[in-house]
This record gives structure tokens, C-alpha cells and sequence, in this order.
């Protein structure tokens, strides 16, 4: 699911210990341009990512955060906006804050979770409801204080998220084990990816918790913007690119190229499946995934472009497996207002479906 992050402001008042963003004092006042948003509206064609992030530093910093809300609303299905949990009261723009889905307020530590609690009762009372609890958990922070945070915000009925910094490493495993030892604790099974992380469910005397659990770089399909205006597959990916000399090409190669920094500790699969149909003919894994790529990018050649592969040469392929399958892929719809447009043929879909059931299935046995 493709997933965009922006950094709209590079100002915060969160005080987090282990922050990992600092960008110094430039255009602090007056954070994201506009502009950039306009010009990834323009390169996306119609096409929208799945959710937006609105990340911290502190989005309400922004002096314009309502533009960009009404912007990424445009591009994007949902969006939720992280906020330090220490945030300055009369920075609460309830305007801005009515227009997400989503509030997720960073806790970094125990005490400021009990000293700020209050601000929950303030956000419910001005009648947002989507709250959610991201304590962050990190090499500072110790099992029990994290458990502690955890009690304290399920009092408040909040949806609970416990995970890294954003793009650091999970430190997760010595939580599940300390809670794997706890009889109040019931510890579920993958259930996916959220935001940018492989995730399980947790029940703690049977109140669902979500724990990020590793990096979901398998199929990372994200973009990420920060406060200058500079897009990049992500912050720890150092090829970024100024918004005024972004192209459609660029931008499609971001977000879904395969993800180039191995920054994980543990193994991750690469997981090459192919499918055998009835009558015996192999649909390999990478038409498979350029079919995945048709599905989000509506566009035959810049699937292709996209794998960096020539379009003929996939081309060749599908047509000559249409003949073996005795069934089309692809449908490519010319002239008109939808000039130019590739959409998949139903079996091909059902085909999509198959593939990513199989994916799924064999990422939730292999982090079992
Ligand atoms: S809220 Fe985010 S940017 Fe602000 S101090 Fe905490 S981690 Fe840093």
C-alpha cells in the first residue's frame, strides 16, 4: 500500500530525548512550500496513495498546515497526523485537526504521558475521537515503564501503538519477550504492515494493542517529503530531489523501487513467487509484479519503467503468455480522456489477488 510521509514543519515543541530530527533553524517560520504539494499533485496523474503521514516535528508549526491538509487530502485516502503528546496548548487548531483521520499522539516517556494526559480529555472534548497512542519505544526505555505507559492511556479507551522512532530500526523483540512471560498477555500473529512497519497484535488483559515489530521494507512503496521541499524514498536514503526539478519518472521510481538500504539487523526475505494456472502454463513473479505495478500506476510503460525494465521486452512476455494462458492481461484503452490508460483484465486481477494472499502468507509464517 503506498504510504506518503511529509514533515511540513521543522519546528517542534516535543522535547523528545531520542528525537532524531533536527534540521536546524531555516526556514523555520515559514516550513514546507506550498508549492511542492502543487507540483506532486501535478506529477501524480490521478494517482493517490493509500495514507498520508504528517509527521513530526510539529505540524501545527506550519503557518499554512490547512492548504496542505486540503492538498494531501486530494492525493491521499487517509491521513493521520503525529503530534508531540507535549504539545503547546494553544497550538490546538481544531480546524486543522477536525480534517485528518487520524490524531497519533508520540509519547516518549511515562511521566510525560501522566503530566500531559489531560490534552486527551481536551482533544475528545472539542469532539475528536481518532486518537491513538503512539508510545515510542526506544533504547532508553525499559519494558515495564512502557507497560506502565500502556495502562495509562487504556484508561482513556485510546487505540495503542507501541514502535520506533519513524525510520528507525523496531527495538520491539525484548518487549515481546518480556510480555510473552506476563499471563495478562496474549501475543497475536503478523497481521500486515502499518505505517512503515511489519506489525502484530497484542492483548493485554484483552485490550488489543498494535506492537511494530520490524521494518516492512519487502515491498516498501512509500515517498517521503521533508520541510524543504527535498522528495526521497525515505530520510535514510540519501538521493533526494528539490521539488522544482522533480519529474513524473523520478517520482514513480521512489515510490516504488525496491528498498535500497539494508538497515535492518535481521534477514528479510525477497520473496520471488510464481503462480502455475490450470493448465499447467507458470505465471512468473516478475510479471506478477509488473502487474502489481499496472494495478497502481494504471500505465503499462511506466510499470515498466518503474522495474527498469524495457517495455518491449515485457511486451514479448505477456503477449506470448496470453497465448499460452489463452487469456488477456492487459487492457491498454488509447485516444480519448483516458488516453493512454492500462487496467488488468479480470483474470488478471484474480491472478493479483493470489499473489499478494501468497505473500502475505509467507511473510506472517516466516515472522511467526
Ligand atoms: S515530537 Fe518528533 S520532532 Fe518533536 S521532539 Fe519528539 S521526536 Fe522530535
Amino acid at each position: 500500500m503506498p504510504l506518503l510521509v511529509v514533515q511540513p514543519s521543522s519546528k517542534c515543541d516535543g522535547g523528545c530525548s531520542s528525537c532524531r530530527w533536527n534540521f536546524g533553524p531555516r526556514n523555520e517560520k515559514e516550513g514546507l512550500p506550498i508549492e511542492a504539494l502543487d507540483r506532486l499533485k501535478e506529477l501524480l496523474n490521478n494517482f493517490k496513495f493509500d495514507e498520508c503521514i504528517l509527521l513530526c516535528p510539529n505540524p501545527l508549526f506550519h503557518p499554512k498546515l490547512d492548504i496542505i491538509i486540503d492538498l494531501i487530502h486530494e492525493i491521499c485516502e487517509k491521513t493521520t497526523i503525529f503530534l508531540p503528546i507535549s504539545i503547546t496548548r494553544n497550538l490546538l487548531n481544531r480546524k486543522s485537526l477536525e480534517k485528518v483521520d487520524v490524531i497519533s499522539l508520540l509519547i516518549p516517556s511515562y511521566d510525560s504521558a501522566k503530566v500531559n494526559i489531560q490534552l486527551v480529555k481536551t482533544l475528545v472534548s472539542q469532539g475528536l475521537e481518532d486518537i491513538e497512542a503512539y508510545v515510542l519505544l526506544d533504547s532508553n526505555r525499559g519494558s515495564a515503564e512502557v507497560l506502565s505507559t500502556i495502562d495509562l492511556c487504556k484508561r482513556y479507551g485510546l487505540k495503542i501503538t507501541v514502535g520506533p522512532m519513524f525510520y528507525d530500526p523496531p527495538r520491539t523483540s525484548k518487549f515481546i519477550e518480556y510480555l510473552e512471560k506476563r499471563e495478562d498477555a496474549e501475543i497475536g500473529l503478523r497481521y500486515g504492515k502499518k505505517y512503515l512497519y511489519n506489525a502484530i497484535k497484542v492483548f493485554l488483559k484483552d485490550y488489543p494493542v498494535t506492537v511494530l515489530t520490524s521494518n516492512g521494507i519487502e515491498d516498501c512503496r512509500t515517498l517521503y517529503i521533508d520541510p524543504y521541499g527535498y522528495f526521497s524514498k525515505c530520510p535514510t536514503y540519501g538521493k533526494k530531489v528539490h521539488f522544482q526539478n522533480l519529474t513524473s519518472d523520478a517520482l514513480r521510481k521512489m515510490v516504488f523501487s525496491r528498498c535500497p538500504v539494508d538497515n535492518s539487523v535481521m534477514l528479510s526475505p525477497r520473496i520471488h513467487i510464481s503462480l502455475v494456472a490450470k493448465n499447467g502454463v507458470e505465471i512468473p513473479s516478475d510479471v506478477l509484479e509488473l502487474l502489481e505495478l499496472v494495478f497502481w500506476l494504471k500505465s503499462f510503460r511506466g510499470a515498466c519503467r518503474a522495474m527498469g525494465v524495457p517495455p518491449s521486452t515485457f511486451w514479448e512476455k505477456i503477449k506470448t503468455l496470453e497465448k499460452e494462458l489463452g487469456t488477456t492481461l492487459l487492457i491498454s484503452v488509447r485516444g480519448g480522456r483516458k488516453r493512454g490508460k492500462t487496467a488488468l483484465t479480470e483474470f488478471a486481477q484474480k491472478l493479483l489477488n493470489e499473489y499478494a494472499n501468497a505473500k502475505k502468507n509467507i511473510l506472517t509464517a516466516f515472522y511467526k
